[in-house]
């Protein structure tokens, strides 16, 4: 039976251009494998596809019965349905370790840097297989999505080797004017509803026993969202009303490098417990904050003990 490689839910760039290439790299050695998706690509997605020439993977929201890798995350949380009755094989990811067990030996690439991109360039390169070119250009675009162009705290030396590498195979000489394209695609909010808005970069999280969801949307400047700034208010409200203590979305700067935080909770004072700043009304703005995972979850772990 083929192997199917899936990402997280409410997929991004990286999770569905690692799972294209960790496919095409188990192929290669030898072991028939497809990429999934669990769900649509985000625009952004969809530009850097169309940019590469690569195909969208199947969308796939039940894995009962499968042999899989997961990439770009290991919680169960963030699994598709049927976890449960699937056989994992492999992991690649750059979290924090999930939950996910398995009664039998499986190989994990787990690599604290920016991107599961990065990792993947490792693994070509550990198996000796030559990368297709259009798949180092989806991989970069994924390492400068993740990373923010270089930006975020979670950006490595690593990273940035990987990137240089992964330019020269797919022919791109300015890799930063390709990251702007890229990001002014992700800042456009035209033709989007409020729930596509919020759920773009969305994930659940179990917080000292609580639900708490947070969200992200990066733009290249911060008044693209003026408009929509109200409804994305009232769809969080509405998400949160749905069985969760919070709900935080993030609207990151990716130029001033600071994140406005929208601010649904049963308790808001754990906004100023987790950042040392008082949130004025329904937000509050976090300079400086630009990463999710390095910046915000473990802030909201340690105040939510
Ligand atoms: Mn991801
Ligand atoms: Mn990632």
């Amino acid at each position: 039976m083929s192997l199917t490689v899936i990402g997280h839910m409410n997929p991004d760039t990286d999770s569905i251009v690692s799972a294209i290439a960790v496919a095409d790299l188990l192929s290669k050695r030898g072991m028939a494998a497809q990429p999934a998706a669990q769900g649509k690509p985000t625009p952004e997605t969809e530009f850097v596809l169309k940019k590469f020439g690569l195909s969208a993977p199947a969308v796939t929201d039940d894995v009962a019965g499968k042999k899989l890798w997961l990439v770009d995350y290991s919680d169960i949380a963030q699994a598709p349905k049927g976890l449960a009755e699937a056989e994992i094989l492999g992991i690649v990811d750059h979290h924090k370790l999930g939950d996910v067990t398995t009664p039998n030996p499986l190989e994990v690439w787990t690599w604290p840097v920016g991107c599961t991109g990065s990792v993947i360039k490792a693994m070509y390169d550990f198996y000796g297989v030559e990368m297709p070119k259009g798949i180092a250009g989806g991989l970069l675009c994924a390492i400068l999505s993740d990373t923010v162009m270089f930006k975020s705290p979670t950006c490595t030396d690593l990273d940035k080797k990987a990137v240089d590498a992964l330019a020269k195979i797919a022919g791109v000489s300015d890799v930063m004017a390709l990251g702007m394209e890229m990001f002014k695609v992700k800042s456009a909010v035209e033709g989007a509803s409020m729930k596509d808005l919020v759920f773009r970069d969305y994930k659940d999280f179990d917080m000292g026993g609580k639900k708490v969801g947070i969200g992200q949307l990066e733009v290249v400047d911060l008044s693209i969202l003026n408009p929509v700034k109200d409804g994305l208010y009232a769809e969080i409200t509405k998400v949160k009303s749905e069985g969760r203590h919070s709900v935080f979305l993030l609207l990151t700067d990716i130029m001033k490098e600071g994140s406005e935080m929208l601010i649904v909770s049963d308790d808001p004072a754990v906004v100023e417990k987790a950042f040392g700043v008082k949130a004025e009304g329904r937000s509050v703005w976090l300079d400086g904050v630009m990463s999710r995972k390095k910046q915000v979850v473990p802030n909201f772990e340690k105040a939510f003990k």
